[in-house]
């Protein structure tokens, strides 16, 4: 097998990460667009010790599994991979791709995981997207060949795998048509040689993103644009006319990057129109969201999210621990479960407003403790009956998971958005626990991202 040769392969099954596996020769191939079904011919780009990585050259016979994308930027923009895969099959894959990784643990079954819960809403379920400025945009193929497409300015989303690739977007089918709206507004305003554009090289530069954050319920948006240096007099105008023509965007501002790592994050931040805030409610719970808060992207799925955590949490309890709370939606939606929730939390703004989202709604036995949980829950001397944890795509420390082990509550609910580090934690646990329930919940749709709660019970 060399590089650059083609072979012809059926593609078998996905991987967790989104490519389509295929086998030649008794060698693994990982091949990038292909899907379960398809016959096809494939590129070698790699060859490592245990596998090939290919590239889709042409379908030559496409899967039954198959449909059109509708977007027009599909396969240029790495947003969502699967728009070419039927919906129901994507929740199929998403389990099979959990029942893998728990597979690899002793004597855990297929049975126990239930069927993908689908998302309320397949496109436009998204309540945050984050826009980046360029001065040279990047051209799909079919723009090459049209004269009329410059270069230069664009607004839009990243090529994948190259941080100063900047795609211009018409639409992206993950947000909303308002969003879209917004977007197409904020494309046309800005390209004008009064606004300078944030040099990734130079350092020079002032816009950097535009970030639209929206609530389902109130419908509420929020504008944000991310610049190098305080622009709040210089966006006065485009801050005015989009309050205008958007009636309900309930807040615009201006938050300062001067780092030069480019993330849509600010240290100032500047109001230009309304509240500094926006509300979602779930469930029976409204948060205040800010221009910096973290909040579960698809908001109407975390409702079924949270809702599951605390099916499996159960009522009646004296103390629940909620590991890695952020901004205590979990927390809240467990309050009414226990005599006293108590979360643990390293980043201090976001413990201010799990304090904040409590008072809001009037929740007295939620308390937070700040500090990195390897340390904190150390000093934890009260006996839990359930204990949550919802850790970062690397899942727990295993000073952590042995902690656990220690305190040995009657359950462990375990809350994951990575199968992989989760089966590594939940197989330190199975000595002393039984696996009991495992809910597969699609926050992500036509991604391969996997959001699911482990239900684990004392033996
Ligand atoms: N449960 C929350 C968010 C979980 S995201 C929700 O549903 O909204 C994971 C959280 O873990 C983040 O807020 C992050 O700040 C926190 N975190 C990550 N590593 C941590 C550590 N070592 N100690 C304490 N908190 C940590």
């Amino acid at each position: 097998m060399k590089k650059g040769q083609e072979i012809q392969v059926r593609v078998e099954k996905l991987a967790y990460g989104g490519q389509g596996i295929a086998r030649f020769e008794n060698q693994v191939i990982f091949i990038e667009g292909g899907i379960p079904g398809d016959f096809a011919l494939a590129r070698i780009q790699k060859i490592k010790q245990n596998y090939l990585q290919a590239r889709l050259v042409k379908v030559i016979e496409p899967s039954p599994l198959r449909q059109d994308a509708p977007c027009r930027h599909f396969g240029f923009c790495g947003g969502c991979k699967w728009q070419n895969l039927d919906y129901s099959q994507q929740l199929l894959f998403k389990r099979e791709q959990v029942i893998e990784s728990l597979q690899h643990i002793a004597d855990v079954s297929a049975e126990v995981v239930h069927q993908t819960l689908p998302s309320p809403f397949i496109f436009g379920y998204r309540n945050k997207m984050e826009f980046s400025f360029t001065a040279n945009r990047w051209l799909l193929p079919e723009e090459l060949a049209q004269p009329e497409v410059k270069k230069g300015y664009a607004l839009g989303l990243h090529v994948p795998d190259f941080f100063d690739r900047v795609m211009h977007i018409e639409k992206c089918w993950l947000q909303d048509d308002t969003m879209n709206d917004i977007l197409k507004f904020a494309q046309e305003y800005f390209n004008d040689q009064r606004f300078s554009i944030f040099n990734l090289r130079s350092h020079k530069g002032l816009l950097r993103f535009l970030v639209i954050r929206k609530s389902f319920s109130p419908n509420q948006y929020m504008v944000n644009v991310v610049t190098f240096q305080p622009a709040f007099e210089a966006l006065a105008e485009f801050a005015r006319k989009l309050a205008v023509k958007f009636s309900n965007i309930a807040s615009i501002i201006n938050t300062v990057n001067p780092r030069y790592a480019q993330i849509a994050f600010g240290e100032e931040e500047h109001l230009l129109h309304g509240k500094p805030v926006i509300t979602e409610k779930i469930g029976p719970f409204e948060f205040d969201i800010s221009a910096n808060s973290f909040f579960q992207t698809n908001s109407l799925q975390a409702e079924n999210l949270y809702r599951t955590v605390r099916d499996y949490v159960g009522s009646g309890h004296q103390l629940i621990l909620d590991l890695y709370s952020g901004t205590g939606t979990i927390a809240l939606f467990l309050s009414s479960q226990a005599v006293r929730v108590v979360g643990f939390e390293l980043i201090e703004g976001a413990l201010q407003d799990a304090y904040e989202n409590c008072q809001r709604n009037k929740i007295k036995n939620c308390e937070f403790i700040a500090g990195e949980i390897r340390q904190t829950v150390l000093t934890l001397n009260e006996q839990p009956e359930v204990i949550v944890c919802d850790p970062p795509r690397g899942g727990m420390h295993p000073e952590v998971v042995k902690e656990l082990l220690r305190i040995h509550p009657e359950k462990i609910i375990y809350v994951s958005c990575n199968p992989t580090t989760m089966a590594r934690d939940v197989k330190m646990l199975l000595p002393l626990y039984r696996l009991k329930e495992v809910q597969p919940v699609d926050m992500f749709p036509h991604t391969y991202h996997i959001e699911l709660v482990v239900k684990l019970e004392r033996m």
